[in-house]
């Protein structure tokens, strides 16, 4: 059996887990798609899912585990041949599977630190798997003062779920992708992070690519939102001066 959302572009699937199992897998996520569907940004996320195809939803397994840890999911793995597409449940060509178990974010040594949470991590996979179907995945590796996010794709990944994080009323922002740790209180103000020229070009590349859903993250009401920021300084053709940041952070020392 499978649960099927088809206005948020989902499909649970918790086949291969046993009966009770799987219905307690299918209904512990239902809750969090409920949850996640209730904010902006996620809506934004299931908005691109939906214009570009759907996402399934599948446990993180004992295979998963071996491969990339205990403590992990996964959103980029491209679309199996599910029943729903045979059937014509989503008819666009734009699919991704989550591998992902709540379980795993609940109790226990994953579930510690900023942005770890189960509809905080289950959101930073759909990030992945909205950017997969929509075919801007482009896993950009990020060196020096950005090296912790890894690539582009973790960053925006953590951006996204940062700014949802503080829309559903969290403090705890995610500093990158080398963990769960905080982000530093120096850019935790959504204008401070946006002066950092590195910021600035990620952020302003994420609403280049996405001109539909990033006009939505902006409207997130939420005391960490730098992409409502851009659009804010975008009106008023302002941009951040790369040379006064480094100044700053000389004097700042
Ligand atoms: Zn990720």
């Amino acid at each position: 059996m499978s649960m099927e959302f088809p206005h948020l572009g989902i499909v649970i699937d918790g086949d291969g887990l046993n009966n009770v199992d799987q219905r307690l897998y299918e209904f512990k996520l239902s809750n969090i798609l409920l949850l996640l569907s209730t904010f902006a940004v996620p809506r934004a996320i299931f908005r691109k899912i939906i214009a570009h195809g759907g996402v399934e939803i599948v446990p993180w397994n004992t295979q998963d585990a071996k491969q990339f840890g205990a403590c992990n999911a996964t959103g980029n793995q491209p679309g199996e041949d599910w029943p729903e597409m045979r059937a014509g449940f989503f008819t666009l060509p734009g699919r991704a599977t989550v591998h992902y178990s709540p379980d795993t974010w609940m109790t226990g040594s994953c579930a510690s630190g900023p942005g770890s949470k189960p509809d905080e991590i289950l959101l930073h996979e759909l990030v992945h798997s909205a950017r997969f179907t929509g075919r801007d995945f482009n896993q950009k590796p990020l060196t020096g003062p950005m090296s912790g996010y890894g690539d582009e794709e973790e960053y925006f990944a953590v951006l996204v779920t940062n700014i949802y994080t503080s829309e559903a009323g969290g403090t705890n922002l995610r500093a990158d992708h080398a963990g769960f740790s905080n982000l530093s209180a120096t850019l935790s103000k959504p204008e401070d992070f946006l002066r950092m020229p590195e910021n600035y070009r990620l952020v302003k590349k994420f609403c280049s690519q996405h001109p539909n859903i990033a006009p939505m993250i902006a409207t997130a009401n939420a005391a960490f939102n730098p992409v409502k920021t851009f659009y804010e300084w975008k009106s008023r053709n302002f941009e951040p001066d790369p040379v006064q940041w480094v100044i700053d952070q000389a004097l700042t020392r």
